[in-house]
This record gives C-alpha cells, sequence and structure tokens, in this order.
C-alpha cells in the first residue's frame, strides 16, 4: 500500500512536470474522479474535451485550420472558446442562471476549473452538483454537439 502510494505520487509528480494545464496540475490524485463520469457516455466525453482544452470549438480548431473562423457561432464577437462558451458569452445568460445561482449561494467563483470540477477543495457532493448542472446547460443550449 506504501508503494501504491508512493508510486501514484512519483506518477502524478511526472504527469505534471512541463504541462501547465489546469486540469493535470490542480490534480491531488491519479485515475478518474466520480463526478468526471455521467450515465450518458456522450457527456463525460463532451467533459473529458472541455478538461483538456481538445475540443471542436472554433477557438482551438483555427489554430489548426487558419479557414476556421475563431469566433463563438453564437454571438460572433468573441473567440470560441470553453471559458467563453460556458460562462461568457451573452447568447446563453439565461441557461447560465442556474449555475450561477449555484456559484453565487455556494460562495464559488465562476471559473473554468470550478465548473470543470477540477478544484479538488470541493466536497464530492458540491462536485456532482455543479457536473449536473452544467450537463444540463450543455443540453439545453445544444453546445454539447459541438464540442
Ligand atoms: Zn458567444
Amino acid at each position: 500500500m506504501q508503494l501504491k502510494k508512493y508510486l501514484e505520487k512519483k506518477i502524478l509528480e511526472e504527469l505534471k512536470r512541463g504541462n501547465d494545464k489546469p486540469n493535470l496540475q490542480l490534480r491531488t490524485k491519479t485515475g478518474l474522479h466520480n463526478w468526471h463520469n455521467c450515465k450518458a457516455r456522450k457527456f463525460t466525453r463532451t467533459l473529458f474535451r472541455l478538461r483538456t482544452g481538445h475540443n471542436r470549438l472554433n477557438g482551438h480548431l483555427s489554430r489548426f485550420n487558419k479557414s476556421i473562423n475563431p469566433n463563438c457561432q453564437d454571438c460572433h464577437r468573441d473567440e470560441e472558446t470553453a471559458e467563453h462558451v460556458l460562462l461568457q458569452c451573452k447568447s446563453w445568460i439565461p441557461e447560465r442562471g442556474e449555475i450561477n445561482h449555484y456559484f453565487h449561494t455556494h460562495n464559488i467563483q465562476p471559473e473554468l476549473t470550478n465548473l470543470l470540477g477540477l478544484n479538488p477543495s470541493f466536497p464530492s457532493k458540491t462536485q456532482f452538483n455543479i457536473t449536473r448542472l452544467l450537463v444540463k446547460y450543455l443540453r439545453n443550449t445544444r453546445i454539447i454537439y459541438r464540442i
């Protein structure tokens, strides 16, 4: 058991080295967190793409294909990134209401890491509640089909 813990710690240190992405840097253990999975595989895949930043949003795709307009398909104002479509896009203010209300009443900063289950300081009940609200948002806005 001691050896297993030691190896997990070493693996995590190795993974974090040379990678500044929050989905790795904020981790306290290896493996999956329960709240990173949904009953529907489609949502689990979408959440994984959002956490890693490897998604099909215009902001990411335009980095590899210069013919793709990086701007948001909904508001056409800002670059279409995970942070934009989930937290900032003016086209989805009413749909974001429940998430904002939950964050406000639980004193949680409206940041991407908190929304994507990457903040290890929240209890698992909170993580599950946030994931449930995020899945609902992705479904209602149909953003899930673009990620
Ligand atoms: Zn937008």
